[in-house]
């Protein structure tokens, strides 16, 4: 069975584009082959079985028969989160009075959907850091308390049952090969590859020079200087013996992920990030880290592991995440150092701003991202666990790119988590939303964390969290392996416009 979406062909065509953005979404993850048209008569050649969904303004009869009616309720204004039929549901002014009765939902799927996964409220949002990021604390999500939740996948799992009552189950292609229910993408973003070397005094002395105060003011001073030039060197002395220094970090990885048979990414900076920023840690690939108990060069590792099967994707420096020349300079010095592709990208400190890193990204030409997600909470960022086109709403087009969205990462983790601890507690509850619908969980972890002896615990949630992936049967890999399972399946529905020829090539831009 296929999927019919009968739009509205009274929608202007520039929201009409966002919708048949939306729809194509929610006709990837459900699994479906669709097609979508906006002609009044219907398509004349439709044969086969179809599942038909009107949407538009009214149930109004017009002669299509349809098996679900979707009204559209466009977010003009602020968007607002009401709990209806179980469900956290996004609305503009009007709230919607059920959930789903008979042959109609009582909400507009299509826009919150939009709504949530092209990031529109951090347009709103006016509070940023210095580094251009906003405050995750005060987000819409959080305000709201659902940031831990996948809002969009539960959508289009109302969808998926109704869609089931009348097609069955068989209706829907599954997510992942070989019958894998859902997906766990693993990686690192190699911030520190040793702890005493010149890049990385020098770094030190850099951030140090250009603290600030709340107010901004610059805090320099010679002793704070001095101590930055020394932390690194104290280190290495606090940690003497090469079974705890950071610059095993890599080799560590690679045995654990060994054992499991399993892969991830590397996100490494290129040899020299331009516009440099003092947050930025590149690092000499002739640099020597411990690797299969011998010392050997950076550049020779990344090269071993990248030919067994590891990927290595660029880590974009600070100052290049809204810039699409500086980040195709990175993407190509570390090509041209490794003499290998890079597809993957994750700005450091997780640099990002809703539109323009998905531009600068793009005109990059990188092909998978995973920065969207958060630095210091855990969640859905997007409130979505499946791997998405994003779209630019400067733009008003959909990129030629895919994001994975990031999850979990180290540093939101307390240090100390146990087993028993909160923290696990909630990061296992996390993953397994991802899991309950099929989608997609990403993890970060530091490698220099798991030379680290102060942060054993966390190196231990990791295993643990591979064990439990492989127990659910998950299909477990880096960020190019599982987007290439999804590439494999992933379903471009049908377009049938009754638009003239200007607004569909904007349509299928
Ligand atoms: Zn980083």
């Amino acid at each position: 069975m296929r999927l019919l979406v009968l739009i509205d062909n009274g929608v202007p065509a520039h929201l009409l584009v966002r919708s048949i953005y939306a729809w194509s979404l929610i006709a990837r993850s459900l699994g479906m082959e669709a097609v979508i048209t906006d002609r009044r008569d219907g398509r004349p050649d439709l044969s086969g079985s179809w599942f038909r969904i009107r949407y538009a303004m009214e149930a109004a009869h017009t002669g299509q028969p349809y098996d679900l009616f979707i009204p559209r309720r466009p977010i003009a204004g602020p968007a607002r989160i009401t709990r209806t039929g179980g469900l956290h549901l996004l609305c503009g002014r009007e709230e919607p009075e059920y959930l789903c009765h008979g042959k109609a939902l009582g909400f507009d799927v299509v826009s919150a959907i939009f709504h949530l996964v092209s990031g529109q409220e951090e347009y709103r949002s006016g509070s940023r850091d210095e580094l251009g990021r906003v405050d995750e604390k005060a987000s819409f999500l959080h305000r709201h308390g659902v940031e831990g939740q996948p809002l969009v996948d539960l959508y289009i799992r109302v969808l998926r049952q109704k869609i089931a009552e009348k097609a069955g189950t068989e209706a829907f292609h599954g997510n992942w090969p070989k019958g894998k229910r859902f997906a766990l993408v693993l990686s690192h973003d190699v911030d520190t590859v040793s702890a005493a070397n010149a890049t990385a005094v020098w770094n030190c002395v850099l951030r140090a020079a250009s603290e600030k105060t709340a107010s901004g003011k610059v805090i320099m001073s010679a002793a704070a200087l001095r101590r930055a030039a020394m932390s690194p060197l104290r280190l290495g002395l606090a940690y003497p013996r090469w079974l705890t220094r950071p610059d095993r970090g890599l080799e560590m990885v690679c045995r654990i992920e060994e054992r499991y048979g399993v892969r991830s990414t590397f996100f490494v900076f290129a040899p020299h990030v331009k516009p440099f920023h003092p947050l930025d840690c590149p690092y000499s690939y002739r640099e020597k880290v411990i690797f299969a108990k011998k010392r050997v060069r950076l550049d020779r590792v990344l090269d071993e592991i990248g030919g067994n099967g590891w990927e290595i994707g660029l880590h974009g420096g600070v100052r290049s995440h809204a810039d699409a020349v500086a980040l195709g300079e990175q993407k190509q010095a570390v090509e041209n150092a490794l003499g290998r592709r890079v597809m993957s990208l994750r700005q450091h400190y997780l640099c990002f701003e809703t539109d323009r890193t998905w531009i600068a990204q793009e005109g990059a030409g990188l092909s998978y991202d995973s920065t969207h997600g958060y630095n210091r909470l855990r969640g859905f960022r997007g409130s979505c666990c499946l791997p998405f086109r994003p779209f630019s709403l400067s733009l008003n087009r959909e990129l030629d790119m895919w994001e994975v969205p990031l999850n979990v990462q180290d540093c939101a983790i307390d240090k100390k988590a146990g087993e028993e601890g909160d923290d696990h507690a909630e990061v296992m509850k996390l993953l397994s939303a991802a899991a309950e619908t099929g989608g997609v969980a990403t993890l970060s972890w530091h490698p220099d964390r798991f030379s680290d002896p102060g942060f054993r615990p966390l190196a231990e949630m990791y295993e643990r969290i591979l064990r439990w992936a492989q127990e659910k049967d998950a299909l477990i890999g880096s960020v190019g392996q599982v987007m290439e399972a999804w590439e494999n399946r992933s379903l471009r529905p049908d377009l049938d416009l009754d638009l003239d020829g200007d607004h569909l090539s904007e349509v299928s831009a």
